[in-house]
């Protein structure tokens, strides 16, 4: 490759960001990257229907905070700007006269009503669809003129040979070609003087110099419009890679509009960021050598367009969570407590505990950090519970066994000043073996009588440091008077 690779990120502000688009930003960004070329971020806020308030900002969050940096953007300038294709409705305009005085567009004048008519009367093709007829491209240049010195409304369409085909290579999914007969005179410039998707791509595309161009794979088979535009203005055209789709299951598209997960949904839920992205890249993407777990600059290396798929990929949160319960373990102690505040702000033992033991019990038994508030509930919900947890066969225990044990395990307990953890189990192991009983029978014992709990994070010692002496010494207390 000798020209410099130039992608492109080209998101709609319509809310959170989906996982699909995620993923094309990923791709672009990894394959610029690999290139040692340039990823731009430009943001397509001309629906103004679809424009959601703040929706610009989580993109530049996002994109922060997953660690995919572009050189040029909205918020950071570049050469080729603006960014922001509401800032540049002027270009537009003035393309698609270009696009006019070279035969490529024309104005249309049609009313809605004419519009709507015609699927009475026009002849639909044999998929049953009514295109636009061209009426107006008959229109004499005089016509136009004076319609447009009227002030009669009109949109701007592309001309569309009545005839031929476009083919082009795509770098995934090979040759494709498509009968213009099959397209329609689509609308470039609205009746409110916005481009559309199809005008503004292929403008903005060319004139930030973006020379591949990684998108979803829904603008495959309407790429060879975009491509005679291409051709009328005569600009090159740009190297194309389209990307299968994201499924939620054989037959569903992931999709934002039924409520599936967003990226800011499965932060909040508490999946470890990195293995979000991590995970993303997989969706369409399988590295040469079949790595699964990568960091980004792992990625960037690993990246190859022969390695992405062109069957669509089915979105499985399982493997994600497995994933995310593998960077959870390589998080520092700091960053893991860092990053688990708020789920331990949404615990009933929020602000009970020391929170650097809870961050050592946690870290290697939960892979998502939404798992926190329903781990440490159970420290604050100790109550009068059914002796029948005492029942362990393995551990050859039972209430009878915890009615003779506690008492004098209690009195000990009452003495020892260490509630570490490696002194407690010491001192309990050297308990068991004064009082002639099995350590399983201790630990089982004190585990149940001082958390109520058969299932908890970490065993008896680690139980009874983190709830400190006097915790445990109330609770064996109220234990021993429930077992009489
Ligand atoms: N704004 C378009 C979308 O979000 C961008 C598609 C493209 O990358 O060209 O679907």
């Amino acid at each position: 490759m000798s020209e410099k690779v130039r992608t492109r990120f080209a998101p709609s502000p319509t809310g959170y960001m989906h996982i699909g688009n995620l993923r094309s930003a990923l791709y672009g960004y990894l394959f610029a990257m690999k290139e040692k070329g340039e990823f731009i971020l430009r943001i397509e806020d001309t629906d103004q229907n679809r424009y959601v308030d703040g929706a610009t900002q989580i993109i530049y969050d996002t994109l922060a905070d997953a660690g995919i940096s572009y050189s040029e953007g909205p918020d950071k300038g570049g050469p080729y700007g603006p960014y922001l294709q509401s800032e540049r409705k002027e270009i537009y305009m003035e393309y698609a006269k270009k696009l006019i005085e070279k035969g490529a567009a024309y104005y249309c004048f049609c009313t809605p009503e004419r519009l709507a008519s015609m699927k009475d009367t026009s002849v639909a093709d044999s998929n049953g669809v009514t295109r636009y007829d061209k009426h107006c491209l008959s229109l004499t240049k005089e016509e136009v003129e004076a319609n447009l010195k009227a002030g009669i409304p009109f949109v701007i369409r592309q001309n569309i040979p009545p005839e031929g085909k476009g083919t082009y290579h795509d770098m995934v999914f090979g040759d494709v070609t498509v009968d213009y007969k099959d397209m329609e005179d689509g609308i470039l410039i609205k009746s409110d003087g916005m481009p559309t998707y199809n005008f503004a791509n292929v403008v903005d595309d060319h004139l930030m110099h973006i020379n591949y161009v990684i998108r979803g794979v829904e603008y495959l088979s309407s790429t060879p419009k975009y491509n005679l535009m291409y051709d009328a203005f005569g600009w090159e055209r740009p190297h194309y890679m389209h990307l299968s789709p994201v499924m939620k299951d054989a037959q569903h598209k992931l999709s934002k509009r039924n409520g599936d997960a967003s990226y800011q949904d499965l932060v909040a839920k508490g999946y470890v960021k990195e293995a979000i992205l991590n995970y993303i890249a997989l969706l369409g993407w399988a590295p040469k050598d079949n790595s699964e777990k990568m960091t980004l600059a792992e990625m960037v290396e690993k990246f190859s367009v022969d390695g992405l798929s062109k069957s669509p990929s089915i979105y499985d949160e399982a493997k994600l969570r497995w994933l995310s319960g593998e960077y959870m373990k390589e998080l520092s102690d700091e960053e893991f407590k860092k990053r688990a505040q708020p789920f331990f702000e949404q615990s009933k033992a929020y602000g009970k505990y020391d929170e650097d033991l809870l961050v050592k019990l946690l870290k290697s038994r939960i892979e998502i950090f939404g798992e926190i508030p329903a781990k440490i509930d159970f420290l604050e919900e100790y109550d009068a519970f059914d002796p029948s947890l005492y029942d362990n066969k393995k551990q050859k225990c039972n209430k009878e066994v915890a009615k003779a044990i506690l008492p004098k395990l209690y009195e000990a307990m009452k003495g020892w000043e260490d509630y570490s953890n490696a002194a407690l189990y010491e001192a309990l192991v050297a308990f068991a073996a004064a009082e002639g009983v099995k350590n399983g029978q201790v630990l089982w014992c004190l585990r149940i009588a001082i958390t109520g709990a058969s299932v908890t994070p970490g065993g008896a010692s680690e139980m009874a440091e983190l709830l400190g002496k006097q915790r445990c010494l109330d609770r064996l207390q109220r234990a021993i008077s429930a077992l009489s």
